[in-house]
């Protein structure tokens, strides 16, 4: 079942026109991912589904309602949530403090207090960390921190925006093998990377895109076993 499509969205900065008709399907329960260069477009298309920008021209539908242009907290409501590029954690802020932001929206307290323990279950390091100022994590903990905040507001679908980057590769492995279990136990995944390698080896589903276009698509294992691919995004 479609979850969320994304029809010919055509989305502007200014004059520059940065996403030129893209169209992404998204069947719930499964892992897509969006590969390409950078500038190719694939932050703006995460940032236009969660309402920080506005396609001019497309519709963007999530479970049959057109979101497109609907305020940021209302598709965070429906159950959007977005892991921003860079983390962005509230530095000055301790660990409980950043997960509980991510539940701001929410008022049933018994469920929030249940899923920061699922949260902390999940990332052991979070919950030894608690009080710890989020500014004076590690790189590979802030994104933890930033995924956990965003799975406090229950996400139907959580859209990662280069969750590996600046990480070293064995903390890699363990981010991505973290996105696999979070979309085992049923949240569907949105999933931006340059590391294309990575991003293949999970996703159901991919499509590569280039200057504002989507170039090609296919199930992961396609594109990852692609010549066109392989010389252009994964180093040979
Ligand atoms: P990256 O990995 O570098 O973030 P990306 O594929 O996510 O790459 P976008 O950040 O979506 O690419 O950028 C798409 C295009 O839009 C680029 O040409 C970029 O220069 C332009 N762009 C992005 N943000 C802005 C902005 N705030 N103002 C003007 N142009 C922007």
């Amino acid at each position: 079942m479609t979850m969320l499509k994304i029809d010919n969205i055509n989305v502007y900065y200014g004059a520059i026109h940065a996403l030129k008709g893209i169209s992404v399907d998204v069947n719930q329960g499964e892992i897509v991912t969006l590969i390409g260069a950078n500038g190719a477009g694939k932050s703006t298309t995460l940032r236009t589904i969660s309402g920080l920008l506005k396609p001019k021209i497309g519709q963007i539908i999530f479970e049959g309602q057109d979101i497109a242009g609907m305020a940021a907290q209302n598709i965070v409501k429906l159950g959007i949530s977005q892991v921003p590029e860079g983390r962005r954690v509230f530095a000055h802020m301790s660990v409980l403090e950043n997960l509980e932001l991510g539940a701001y929206l929410r008022s049933d307290t018994k469920e929030i207090k249940a899923d920061m323990d699922i949260v902390f279950g999940r990332f052991p390091r979070l919950a030894e960390r608690r009080s710890q100022l989020a500014g004076t994590l590690s790189g590979g903990e802030q994104q933890m921190l930033a995924m956990g905040r965003a799975l406090m507001s229950r996400p139907r679908i959580l859209l990662l925006d280069e969750p590996s980057m600046g990480l070293a590769p064995l903390l890699i492995k363990e981010i991505f093998s973290i996105i696999k279990d979070i979309n085992e136990t049923g949240t569907t995944i949105l999933l931006v990377e340059q590391n294309a390698n990575m991003a293949l080896s999970i996703a159901h589903k991919a499509y590569v895109l280039e200057t504002g276009r989507i170039i090609l698509s296919g199930s992961g294992q396609e594109l990852a076993e692609s010549e066109e691919i392989r010389k252009a995004y994964l180093g040979g």
